[in-house]
């Protein structure tokens, strides 16, 4: 412990070894910004260091299991060496520069760490892109961001083959495979005869440092540029305060490697503390193996998206001991508190729930030693100033729903995207007066926690109402019947729009009397929230549509309705 408040000092964030209350974290907060940042250097380097002298648990850096038994332990002092081969392959056999930009489309496989890493190294600008990129995609990504290379496995490597033609920018390309590819470096092959002798770039901290894309949840993902020091430094945040991180921790994030959330808590904000990233390489969500992994492998925090939860929870877990796990965490979409309950039930644990965007470290978060309200964001990180807006940028007092923003004059917060890249109109409608605007809406209590309410778009206005459709869903779940849903606005000749439910049943109820169960639904929300908001609409869907990364896509429910006028 006494290394973790060294390493603080290292990167100039002071705070308290032991936080006790919410308040004591955001007065003792303090962050100085380095001129020069870079990750690789002055984290992961300075923890090889203390591992060298003995003053670090034994817990490997990485930590990686596939479904075969097969595993990969990396202690970080191999981590840095591997990384600077690779960061030699990068530089010279690919002959990338600073600030050249690299797209690596890679399942949870080692190479996958060891890109991000040789990337900080060199420089270089990650843009990270799911596997479930089709062709079209991987066109449109490497045309958009002029990528220079291009690092894949055998799966898709000839769907960038097809395409390459079209790409002048793209020099170079690595495959990550047993194989050799015509017109490919095989990295494998490579990383057995380069040096790991390399200096790392002295990155400045406003440097670019990566391009993620976001989830895509409301319409085409757009490209968020992030610097060395916005999510470098920044995403320590999430790991001290929210995932609750000590280098003896454990930490397993679920989460697909094409996404900032991968950056988020299976990169930056675990190495941050020193902590253990463990990663299982499944190439689909199997609610069985997550549960066995859970119980078989140390693993002390756990972080998963709502729907995940969602699926756990269904589960028989009565035949399961989660030892070690002592951290719940959940992100990406609002969680339902019928689901934070049964998780709490089943494992005697509760969901420490956290808010962010890929623009964005940690907004607000749960943070531990703090009391939970289920259903609530918790309370803002201590990087962020965040308000509650009206429409001409006025703050809101408790209570009053708005628009959520950060302040970002007269200071922009590290911690928050530089903007989007080759966007700049969609980058200015971001800002409103002092404040960057997220397109959330909330409100924030008396007690300072801040409820979601939804995403602007996904609002629905009837009767002179104002409906959010989270709040309709968590009535929903309580529903022994429902499974999953999503509520969208539909068309009505009264009332304008009206509530309607999309519904995935739970198996048993499959053969119910549809009408009945209707029926038994619609007065089941009515008594469990202000009647108004009861879906007045109702269809029984096998499953909700939903991007890579199992966000509900509410967006493309609410087209249909509006179409079929
Ligand atoms: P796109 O911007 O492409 O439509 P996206 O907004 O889903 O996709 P992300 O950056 O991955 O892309 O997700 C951030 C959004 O996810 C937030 O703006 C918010 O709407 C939602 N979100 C994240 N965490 C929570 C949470 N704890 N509660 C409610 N909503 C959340
Ligand atoms: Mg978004």
């Amino acid at each position: 412990p006494g290394s973790v408040r060294a390493l603080h000092k290292d990167y100039r964030i002071a705070t308290p070894q032991n936080f006790s209350s919410y308040e004591s974290i955001k007065q003792d907060f303090k962050l100085e910004i380095p001129e020069y940042f870079n990750f690789a250097q002055d984290v992961l380097d300075q923890w090889t260091n203390v591992e060298k002298a003995g003053k670090k648990s034994s817990n490997p850096a990485l930590w990686w299991i596939n479904e075969n038994g097969e595993e990969v332990r990396w202690s970080f002092e191999e981590l840095g060496s591997l990384s600077r081969k690779f960061a030699n392959i990068l530089t010279e056999a690919c002959a990338l520069q600073r600030g050249d930009r690299v797209i690596v489309i890679l399942p949870r496989i080692p190479e996958w760490w060891l890109a991000n890493v040789a990337c900080l190294r060199t420089g270089t600008v990650l843009i990270p892109g799911t596997t479930q990129l089709t062709q079209k995609d991987i066109l449109y990504r490497l045309q958009s961001s002029k990528a220079k290379c291009i690092i894949t496995n055998d799966v898709l490597a000839p769907a960038v083959d097809a395409v390459a033609s079209k790409c002048e920018n793209l020099l170079s390309k690595l495959i990550v495979s047993q194989n050799s590819r015509e017109g490919w470096g095989n990295l494998k092959e490579m990383m057995k005869h380069v040096s790991d002798n390399h200096t790392c770039v002295k990155t400045k901290h406003d440097e670019m440092m990566a391009i993620f894309f976001t989830s895509g949840t409301s319409g085409s993902p757009k490209m968020t540029g992030h610097t060395h020091s916005s999510f470098g430094l920044g995403l320590s945040i999430n790991g001290r305060f929210w995932l609750d991180l000590t280098p003896s921790d454990v930490m397993w994030n679920t989460s697909d490697t094409g996404w900032a959330k991968s950056a988020w808590s299976s990169v930056f904000s675990p190495w941050s503390q020193g902590a253990c990233v463990f990663a299982h390489y499944l190439p689909h969500f199997e609610p069985t193996s997550i549960l066995q992994t859970l119980s078989k492998f140390p693993i002390t925090v756990f972080c998963t998206a709502p729907t995940a939860y969602r699926m756990l929870v269904h589960n028989d877990m009565t035949s399961y001991k989660f030892k070690n796990l002592k951290h719940c965490v959940s992100a990406g979409e609002p969680i339902n508190p019928e689901v934070i309950e049964q998780w709490r039930n089943k494992t005697g644990l509760d969901i420490y729930e956290g808010y962010g965007q890929t623009e964005t470290v940690l907004i607000c978060g749960n943070f531990k030693g703090m009391k939970i309200k289920p259903g609530s964001m918790g309370k803002p990180s201590p990087a962020f100033d965040v308000k509650i807006l009206d429409a001409h940028g006025n703050v809101l007092p408790p209570g009053q729903e708005g628009d959520i923003g950060i302040r970002v004059l007269p200071n922009r917060p590290f911690g928050l995207f530089t903007h989007y890249v080759d966007n700049p109109s969609k980058t200015a409608s971001t800002l409103r007066g002092n404040f960057y605007i997220t397109g959330d809406r909330g409100y924030v209590d008396k007690d300072g926690y801040f409820w979601f309410v939804a995403r602007a778009d996904d609002i629905i206005l009837s009767s002179g109402y104002r409906i959010g459709p989270f709040e309709v869903e968590s009535a929903l779940i309580e529903h022994p019947s429902v499974a999953e849903s999503a509520v969208v606005s539909s068309p009505d000749p009264i009332r304008g729009e009206v509530v309607k439910a999309f519904i995935v049943l739970n198996p048993d109820y499959k053969l119910h009397d549809q009408e009945q169960l209707k029926k038994e639904i619609q007065e089941h929300v009515k008594k469990t929230t202000a009647p108004y908001k009861y879906p007045r609409k109702v269809e029984f869907i096998p499953e909700l549509p939903k991007t890579v990364s199992g966000k509900i896509k509410r967006n493309e429910l609410r087209k249909k309705e509006w179409k079929t006028l």
